[in-house]
């Protein structure tokens, strides 16, 4: 038996820590002058489109941030996990492997490539992709054909591993990155909002093949809308940067290009609000690790809840605090009250293949993502509350 929650409590305890302040948002972008200061330099400058000085900039200084030899900007999370999957030699007919506990971006990217998401567990502590059951399911499911990991039921190859980190806490990568050289696959890290997350003291999205970000507007940095794709491979970052570039070939006047390809770059109007986002990563960062502190002391003393906490592998980011109910019964009741006092908490995502889109994709069992899903609430995280 678990213990009764009494929602009022709960709403009592978040109120406590944000304020009696209406409505308070899941996580809202902090700008000031320095934003306002870079964004007009950026318009007088006139290269407030798709290439120019503050592109290159807020790259260099994303690749000094997170240790990563290159960083490509672009125009959001999603195209830079697509065009990263398609430098990773994903290809139509192809599945990749993803947790079905993820933003639905993550399996879209997937399908952007024409190929399959498949869907595996996630694992209680760190919330992403469970090594352990992913060695498991692979053994099982699959076997290697001409050097390729082919899932014997459906005969497709299976192209790479995306692992996720959930809420901004790191995935096991350690444990992700065995399984994936024992089977040859790549490990891709969809870090989209996990700026600031380490694992094993290296950046989110630096430790496989490549890693993504995201600057959407409700990230810890935004940029507008942006992303951007990490990677300490030459080749690959090459491939990268002319798959989001219309493949175009460099030539000072000529106009040619020799693939189908994207036109995902980041804008400099963004990079420009970037460069001056990245300055107070620092300060967001402890905005945000500072709230988990007091929402953690504020829900410990109540029953049938508890604060989700970070696993011991890494450092969490901390992008959105968030509690574990006992009883999934009471999700319902906690969120719709949260509502009425204006607290815009929200439940994590729908599992993936709960989407109508992706309900025959092949998958594993999915038992700790169904409980998940069931239990964990999101807490109004913006750095500033
Ligand atoms: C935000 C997010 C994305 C998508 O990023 P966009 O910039 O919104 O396209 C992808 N994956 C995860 C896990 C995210 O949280």
């Amino acid at each position: 038996m678990s213990a009764p929650i009494d929602p009022a409590a709960v709403v009592a305890a978040i109120r406590a820590v944000v304020g009696d302040a209406g409505r308070v948002p899941l996580h809202e972008p902090v700008l000031g002058d320095e934003e306002r200061n870079l964004v007009a330099e950026c318009v007088e400058s006139g290269w407030v489109s798709s290439a120019g000085p503050f592109v290159e900039r807020f790259e260099r200084e994303l690749a000094r941030t997170t240790g990563a030899r290159h960083a490509i900007a672009t125009v959001n999370g999603t195209a830079a996990l697509h065009v990263g999957l398609l430098g990773c030699g994903v290809a139509p007919g192809d599945a990749v492997v993803v947790p079905a506990l993820t933003f639905v971006a993550t399996a879209n990217a997937v399908a952007h490539c024409g190929a399959v998401p498949h869907f595996a567990d996630s694992e209680p502590r760190g919330l992403g992709l469970d090594p352990e059951r992913l060695a498991g399911h692979l053994a099982e499911t699959t076997e290697r054909r001409g050097g390729a990991c082919v899932d014997r039921r459906t005969g497709r190859r299976i192209a790479a591993v995306v692992a996720v980190h959930v809420l901004g806490h790191p995935a096991d990568v350690a444990g992700l990155g065995a399984v994936c050289e024992r089977f040859g696959l790549p490990l891709v890290e969809d870090a989209a909002a996990a700026i600031g997350t380490r694992c094993g003291g290296r950046h989110a999205g630096t430790l496989g093949r490549l890693g993504t970000l995201s600057f959407n507007g409700n990230k810890t940095i935004t940029t507008g809308g942006g992303g951007a794709v990490l990677t300490d491979d030459d080749e690959l970052a090459a491939r990268v940067r002319h798959l989001a570039t219309t493949g175009r070939l460099p030539h000072r006047w000529e106009v040619r290009h020799d693939v189908v390809a994207h036109n995902h770059r980041m804008p400099g109007l963004n990079a420009a609000l970037g460069c001056a986002q990245l300055a107070r990563l620092e300060e967001l960062l402890a905005g945000q690790r500072r709230l988990a502190d007091r929402y953690r002391a504020a829900l410990s003393g109540l029953p049938g809840l508890a604060s989700v906490e970070a696993p011991p592998w890494g450092t969490s980011n901390w992008w959105l605090s968030a509690l574990a109910l006992d009883d999934p019964a009471a999700l319902e009741p906690v969120l719709a009250a949260c509502h009425e006092d204006g607290l815009l908490v929200r439940p994590l995502w729908t599992p993936m293949h709960r989407l109508p889109m992706y309900a025959d994709c092949p998958r594993a069992a999915l038992p700790v993502a169904e409980d998940l899903a069931r239990r964990l609430i999101a807490l109004p995280s913006s750095a500033t509350l």
